[in-house]
């Protein structure tokens, strides 16, 4: 099982914010803004690149607890990024699908 399945198991220990049937959300370990949490689906599914039509209603899932999370997180009003590393060259190091939500400061308009 991957570092990310055993979160969702909850058999590796996470300060989680948010957990539905398909999803759970939980607080970035080396955090890189005020507030980072990452979205993980409780399926393993790799990357972006992995996404087809078969998992395709868990990604839909995952979207669609990503406003309910930020309005839980009053650092989030003022908005917040959405990132996924997909592979070697974006920096990739856990290989099960998950979503940055990083914010509680203003960044700049940059995404690299
Ligand atoms: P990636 O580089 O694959 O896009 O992001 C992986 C993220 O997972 C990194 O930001 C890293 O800090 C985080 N991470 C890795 N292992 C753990 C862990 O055991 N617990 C938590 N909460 N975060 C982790
Ligand atoms: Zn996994």
């Amino acid at each position: 099982m991957c570092i990310f399945c055993k979160i969702a198991s909850g058999e590796i220990p996470s300060a989680k914010v948010y957990e539905n049937e398909f999803c759970v959300a939980f607080k970035d370990i080396n955090p890189q803004a005020p507030v980072h949490i990452l979205l993980i689906p409780k399926a393993h599914i790799e990357s972006v690149n992995q996404i087809n039509e078969e998992n395709a209603n868990i990604v839909c899932e995952l979207m669609k607890a990503i406003p309910e999370i930020a309005s839980s997180i009053p650092e989030l009003k003022d908005g917040y990024r959405v990132i996924s590393n997909c592979g070697k060259n974006a920096g990739q190091t856990v290989f099960h699908l998950h979503f940055h939500i990083l914010g509680g400061k203003e960044m700049n308009e940059h995404i690299i």
